[in-house]
């Protein structure tokens, strides 16, 4: 079980800093999505994401903050995103889950607490001059931030990161 305790709420809002960086960056380039839903279909276009354990304890706590938390008040209202509820423990009842749980009709439903991976993968053929270097880049930060917080490092799967979530005590 993920322990997300083990990640401090300081950690978690200088992981949520680094993302709004990254954010940034990305605009800055100004990558083309044609909302095809390639990134989440893992197994269709056979790419895989990994997450740290800050990303994933970050995203659990975004998911449970209610829509008038603090964490949603703060978002413009015309980024707060529609929360449909996806439930985890119905996605691994499969045998063989695929995708993402968080895509529905092609689109992410979990926008701002999606992890470093989510965020720099386009299938715009041009992102591949900088995608891999800008990863690199912010994923050794995100390493640091584990070591200056003394935080158990991870490096997981997403679909396995988000079954551990599943039971874990809330933050
Ligand atoms: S969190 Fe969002 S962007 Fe990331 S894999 Fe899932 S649906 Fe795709």
């Amino acid at each position: 079980m993920f322990d997300r305790s083990a990640y401090p709420q300081a950690m978690l809002a200088e992981v949520a800093a680094l993302l709004a960086e990254v954010d940034a960056e990305i605009a800055a380039r100004q990558p083309v999505c044609r909302a095809s839903g390639k990134c989440c279909k893992f197994e269709e276009y056979g790419h895989r994401l990994y997450v740290t354990g800050a990303e994933l304890a970050l995203f659990a706590r975004q998911l449970d903050a209610p829509p008038d938390s603090a964490t949603h008040r703060s978002m413009p209202i015309q980024t707060a995103p529609p929360r449909p509820m996806v439930s985890l423990p119905q996605f691994f009842s499969s045998d063989a889950p695929r995708g993402c749980p968080y895509q529905i009709d092609g689109l992410c439903t979990a926008r701002e607490a999606r992890p470093l991976g989510c965020r720099i993968y386009f299938c715009d053929e041009r992102t591949t001059l900088w995608q891999n270097d800008l990863y690199e880049r912010f994923h050794t930060r995100l390493t640091e931030l584990h070591q200056q917080h003394a935080a158990p490092y991870a490096y997981v799967e997403w679909r396995a990161g988000l079954r551990s979530l599943i039971d874990a005590a809330p933050i």
